[in-house]
């Protein structure tokens, strides 16, 4: 397979440096993380996202909004039904309501911990879509699955099953995180050669599905073990165009050096974060 190198020059696309808090801050520690985090970001050139527990999205959204701030607040999962009898669920439109711009589905807890399956996460997306949430779709291989050599067929299987019947306007507004579980919460994050690769084979089958075009534009990020030391290594790469980011993401001062690590990105100045515009939906 090609390495990626002619691929459309990634600083074309946004860069996403999205933290996913898991269950991880009360309200309260919630918004010192913001106090300390808002005025060391506002020159930030790339888009910031945080995905936190329900509980802290409303209060860190009304945070954001008085303070003006480009921090873009998200939920870790939500269900697929517009409203039902669904005890212990939360629905796209409440999510919404409460402040969240996106919301992360298919994350690999979810598929081994809740036993959630690529069918359930296409719906998930449709709903996000239909309800105005962008969706951050998460895939990712095992390690006995990238041992077996199948890396590239699970990958095929869980962007066909979970873009399932998306068409390809709508493909654009959903951000792609290409999340190996062997990386995860391991301090062995994939080189980023590695991540490359897979990153590179996912959006030429995401040309597939819904069109080079709608490939190129297409913003697929790395998560698993990522830090300060390896991050921009990882953003260096031509189709990595952001990082999901678990551990070093619940604390502002690391979470605030990756995002320099962003910054410092070649030709990233001429990409500008802008919350307003990243939700098109
Ligand atoms: C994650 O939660 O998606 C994640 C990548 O975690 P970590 O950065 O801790 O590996």
């Amino acid at each position: 397979m090609e390495s990626g190198k002619e691929s459309m020059a990634s600083r074309e696309r946004p860069i996403y440096i999205v933290g996913n808090w898991k269950m991880y801050h009360t309200i309260q520690t919630s918004l010192e993380f913001l106090n300390e985090l808002i005025p060391k970001v506002r020159e930030a050139v790339c888009r910031i996202y945080l995905a936190v527990p329900f509980t802290s999205i409303g209060p860190m959204a009304k945070d954001i909004e008085e303070n003006d701030s480009n921090i873009v607040i998200g939920a870790q999962n939500m269900h697929n039904a517009s409203e039902g009898a669904f005890t212990g669920e939360i629905a796209a439109k409440m999510l919404v309501e409460a402040g969240a711009e996106f919301v992360i589905l298919g994350h690999s807890e979810r598929r081994r911990l809740f036993h959630e399956d690529n069918a359930f996460i296409n719906a998930k997306v449709k709903r996000a879509l239909t309800d105005g949430l962008q969706p951050i779709l998460c895939i990712g291989e095992t390690s006995q699955e990238r041992e077996d050599g199948m890396t590239n067929e699970v990958l095929k299987r869980q962007l066909t099953e979970c873009l399932d019947d998306i068409p390809a306007e709508q493909l654009e507004n959903v951000l792609l995180s290409y999340e190996p579980i062997w990386a995860i919460g391991t301090d062995k994050p994939a080189t980023p050669e590695i991540a490359q690769e897979s990153h590179h084979f996912c959006r030429e089958f995401l040309a597939e599905l819904g069109g080079k075009e709608v490939a190129d534009k297409m913003s697929i990020l790395y998560g698993g073990s990522v830090k300060v030391d390896n991050a921009k290594a990882l953003l260096d790469q031509p189709d990595i165009d952001g990082l999901l980011i678990g551990g070093a993401s619940l604390s502002a001062v690391t979470f605030n050096e990756i995002i320099s690590k962003a910054a410092a990105e070649s030709g990233l100045e001429d990409v500008k974060a802008d919350s307003d515009t990243a939700v098109e939906l």
